[in-house]
């Protein structure tokens, strides 16, 4: 029978690849490119003082990612992915058309 530090010493590899298997997972999610299909259909811009006023009035200076219900992410954070964008990394001070206040 193994002893306790045998059967810890086997799973330290194991729980080592699933740890860094998940970090790396999340590290492959693509930032979108403003050139993107669906980036373009929602009029999505990194920066949302960017944003054509005239083409999207739906825009209004402070609404940005981060403050956006669709933003899967803390508000604090940079790169957050975007539930209407595929999943992929949208910009915290981007913007788009399919913007939601988040709710509070
Ligand atoms: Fe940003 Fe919200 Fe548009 Fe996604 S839906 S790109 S989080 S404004």
């Amino acid at each position: 029978m193994p002893s306790r530090r045998q059967f810890v010493m086997s799973i330290l590899p194991t729980t080592a690849t699933i740890v860094f298997g998940v970090r790396f997972a999340n590290a492959q999610v693509a930032r979108i490119e403003e050139s993107d299909a669906a980036a373009v259909a929602l009029g999505y811009k990194h920066a949302a003082a960017k944003v054509d006023a005239k083409k999207y009035p739906a825009w209004a200076a402070g609404r940005n990612c981060a403050n956006c219900q669709l933003y899967q992410a803390k508000a604090s954070e940079p790169w957050g992915a975007c539930g209407a964008l595929g999943g992929k990394l949208v910009n915290a001070k981007g913007w788009c058309v399919a913007w939601v206040k988040k709710a509070a």
